[in-house]
């Protein structure tokens, strides 16, 4: 499943140039985007960057500044709320509290003035798919906070929207829940085949639900991709800094030797090597070497042949009981972050605090970004 990859695929939603400004604050900065039909996409990136603007424009309450939103190619401007095949589902549910789970799902359904039997069908249909049958009697207070959320994820789903907006929908429920929940979420999606936009600042959620992220700054996107791409691939230092764990270490371009790019990071240290960008900068310019901390190695010897080792020494451990992050301090002033999965009961501690130690990588291991 890769429409994204597929020149000849239609896009459901198409973001031509857009651009939305309040006053003289541009909040959205000449967008393009395509999303796919039963596609799962995340949106994500700080507080203010513009992803909740960003699906307002697809609902219909926030007009376009600029630029085109197409859906199914056709130009939404103009075309009411209510008007599009696009449902939002919000962090606070919005359940109407004197209402049934099963009246505030048929809410839209009679707005829509169908026949009672068409209603009642679809109804059925819903709880089943959210596996709240049972609770079909009870009122919003009746029920868990996670129980709430499906019910408002069966009401925005019961009229078959094209597109269902979600934003932060799981932000109100705690760690273990939220999991569990993000699961269901990605079965309900698979079920109906709806395309799902969900607007989150939770990295985790998005790299765990999504087919393709988007990682946002400033109105602008930095870089849509897989989560394995954004992860192992990102297009520079802000992505590859925002989507989990990064050593960064900033330097000089020394050359490019086939696919490896080696830096000058430090006065009188060996040149540091990652995996060069392409198309390769001029030997000089500014570069950052990226490197996540599970891929650096931590040992007491130096290991023979690596092609990247640095000595330090560990002022710092982060146990977290699968792994352990070890804060290595350089003589150069750099720390560096090197992550173990305790597989081994008895190695989880192999290194203690204050101890010298070798980092080390292959140069596969690291990327170096330009700028
Ligand atoms: P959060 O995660 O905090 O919800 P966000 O990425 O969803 O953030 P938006 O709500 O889209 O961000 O806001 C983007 C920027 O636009 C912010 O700086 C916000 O203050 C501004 N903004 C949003 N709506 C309006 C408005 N109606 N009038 C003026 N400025 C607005």
């Amino acid at each position: 499943f890769a429409p994204w990859a597929d020149p000849q695929a239609r896009p459901l939603i198409e973001f031509r140039g857009v651009t939305k400004r309040f006053g003289s604050f541009t909040a959205v900065d000449g967008l393009d985007l395509k999303i796919y039909e039963r596609e799962f996409f995340a949106l994500l990136g700080p507080s203010g960057c513009g992803k909740t603007t960003l699906m307002r424009m697809l609902a219909g309450f926030e007009e376009v500044t600029e630029g085109q939103i197409l859906l199914e190619g056709r130009d939404l401007a103009g075309v009411p709320p209510n008007r599009r095949p696009v449902n939002m589902m919000f962090q606070s549910y919005a359940l109407f509290p004197h209402l049934s789970v099963w009246d505030n799902i048929a809410f839209g359904l009679r707005r829509d003035r169908l026949p009672r039997d068409v209603i009642a069908e679809r109804v059925e249909e819903m709880l089943k798919l959210v596996q709240l049958t049972r609770f079909a009697r009870r009122k919003p207070h009746q029920i868990s906070g996670g129980q709430k959320q499906r019910v408002a994820l069966a009401r925005a789903l019961a009229k078959a929207p094209k597109l269902l907006l979600l934003d932060e929908p799981l932000g109100a429920l705690d760690k273990k829940l939220r999991q569990e929940t993000q699961f269901e979420l990605m079965g309900i999606q698979e079920k109906t085949g709806t395309t799902f936009v969900i607007v989150t600042h939770d990295q985790e959620e998005a790299m765990t639900v999504a087919s393709r992220v988007a990682v946002m700054r400033d109105g602008r996107l930095e870089q849509v991709d897989t989560p394995d791409r954004i992860y192992e691939f990102p297009a520079n230092a802000y992505v590859a800094d925002f989507i989990g764990e990064i050593n960064l270490i900033e330097g000089r371009l020394a050359a490019v030797e086939g696919e490896t790019a080696r830096l000058h990071w430090a006065e009188g240290q060996t040149p540091l090597g990652g995996l060069a960008p392409k198309p390769a900068p001029a030997a000089g310019e500014k570069v950052t070497l990226a490197i996540r901390p599970e891929k650096v190695r931590i040992s007491s010897e130096r290991p023979a042949g690596a092609a990247n080792a640095v000595r330090g020494r560990i002022e710092d451990i982060a146990y977290l009981g699968n792994i352990s992050t070890y804060h290595v301090v350089l003589s150069t002033g750099h720390v560096l972050r090197a992550q173990t999965v305790n597989t081994d009961r008895f190695h989880a501690r192999e290194h203690t605090w204050g101890e010298d130690v070798w980092l080390s990588w292959s140069d596969s291991a690291g990327l170096v970004l330009k700028g």
